[in-house]
């Protein structure tokens, strides 16, 4: 704890964390220490990790990202971070991330932008942005991220490192601060598969007293078939993941990364997904449309920031809105309105919740003539900080290749595959079917 505690003071420039504590994560590590001399230690005693601030935490502040919530404490923890602690990990603090998870870049955090360890000029990725930086510049061996529609995945191999987003439902979320709450869920990134396995083992499992949709599926050893050979394993790939919208470095890379697969023993398999495109359009009318629910709850009365000066009731709703909330979560929460208001929500909210199913259906259909699917994670490789950030929609279309795995409710993973333009990294992504976490991570590990 206490070398990264040192690591993360020399590098504080990345503005990967938003709070640290030493003397906290000081104490959490001695009483780690106490318990592997009681002979009580659990699994993972005295690792230190970090939590996106999209965690709730009663040892550290928690502002997920907006200025809304400055200052916030909650009085309890998230199951995630609970159950990590349980485990025996030691919290070094809270990672930085985009205003409540809407983002691709870092850059809407209240907080400011995170630098890409890579090259300090350009983008770690989002909204997990702050812990795929922490991971990559070695200030944490591990994170948590939450992943919405590819905020894992995309800041993992933007930043070259693993990470894991379980079926939907696995992982509990409670006392994650809610985005969009049909496609939100917690995992775990890292410098491997098996680091990987290792906290999302602990992560999973039921929690139905908190979460309504948590599943009511046992814990599990997600490393257990880590070395397992992959001769005779299926990879589908989607051709449409590899149209004129991938860049050609990066595509070099993963064409690379799929011979090494077949290599190991891997038959690669051409699949179509008919509505890669449509993916995007579905997700920003659900995202927002959960999102402009999920945040009425910041009213000025329950949680976090109220504006000082204010006349009446709506008034004070309106101008503390009106200054908690940055721009892009403004714009969702419009964009949300809209699609649910009345003669609208036929034509746009329920269309696309038709188009989701039908998304998921198409992966079914994959799934019959493959065993995991493969492709990019990103069109591109991370870009420059400030290249993208007055323009939504460009942010919004870089979302293409991690959107569908979402809106399905499917497991999927980022690892790392190569290095493209600039010398920076490149992702390899891999979908499973539903629970198939351990073969991901399988898959991963004997390709790392
Ligand atoms: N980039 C996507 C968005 O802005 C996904 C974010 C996420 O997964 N939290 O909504």
């Amino acid at each position: 704890a206490q070398h990264f505690l040192a690591r993360i003071e020399a590098h504080r420039g990345l503005n990967a964390f938003v709070a640290v504590d030493p003397e906290e994560t000081l104490a959490q590590a001695r009483a780690a220490d106490a318990a592997v001399a009681a002979g009580t230690a659990g699994p993972l005693a005295g690792v230190p990790i970090a939590h996106k601030d999209i965690f709730v935490t009663r040892d550290f502040p928690t502002t997920a990202g907006s200025k809304m919530l400055k200052g916030y404490r909650s009085p309890f923890d998230a199951t995630t971070v609970a159950r990590l602690a349980t485990a025996g990990a030691v919290t070094l603090g809270k990672l930085n991330c985009d205003e409540f998870a809407m983002g691709s870049s870092n850059e809407n955090s209240a907080y400011g932008a995170v630098q890409n360890p890579w090259d300090a000029t350009r983008i770690p990725g989002g909204s997990s942005g702050g812990s795929a930086a922490a991971v990559a510049a070695r200030l944490a061996p591990a994170v948590t991220g939450t992943d919405t529609g590819g905020s894992i995945r995309q800041p993992a191999a933007f930043c070259g490192v693993t990470g894991i987003k379980p079926t939907y439902g696995r992982a509990s979320r409670y006392g994650m601060v809610a985005f969009a709450s049909s496609l939100d869920q917690a995992g775990p990134m890292a410098r491997s598969a098996e680091d990987c396995a290792l906290l999302l083992s602990a992560i999973c499992g039921p929690d139905l007293d908190r979460d309504s949709t948590s599943l009511d599926r046992p814990t599990e050893d997600f490393g257990r078939s880590l070395s397992d050979r992959l001769e005779g394993l299926r990879i589908g790939v989607p051709k449409e993941f590899f149209g004129d919208g991938l860049a050609a470095d990066v595509r070099a890379a993963l064409d690379a990364a799929l011979k090494e697969y077949e290599k190991l023993g891997a038959r690669l398999v051409e699949i179509s997904l008919p509505r890669t495109e449509l993916a995007i359009p579905v997700y920003y009318i659900i995202a927002p449309a959960e999102a402009s629910s999920n945040l009425s709850r910041f009213d000025g009365v329950k949680f976090g920031h109220r504006a000082a000066q204010y006349g009446d009731l709506l008034d004070m709703y309106k101008k503390t809105r009106a200054e908690g909330f940055g721009d892009e979560v403004k714009r969702r929460i419009m964009v949300g309105t809209y699609v649910l208001s009345h003669g609208y929500y036929d034509a746009y909210y329920l269309k696309a919740q038709q188009i989701r199913r039908m998304i998921a259906d198409d992966f079914q259909r994959a799934f019959q003539s493959c065993d995991v699917i493969a492709g990019p994670v990103a069109p591109t490789v991370a870009w420059k900080l400030g290249d993208k950030s007055d323009d939504p929609v460009a942010n919004y279309l870089a979302d293409i290749y991690t959107l569908p795995g979402s809106l399905a409710g499917l497991p999927g993973m980022s690892l790392p595959a190569g290095f493209g333009e600039g010398g920076m990294p490149v992702g390899l992504q891999l979908l499973g079917n539903y629970f198939g976490e351990a073969k991901l991570l399988n898959a991963a590990h004997r390709f790392q």
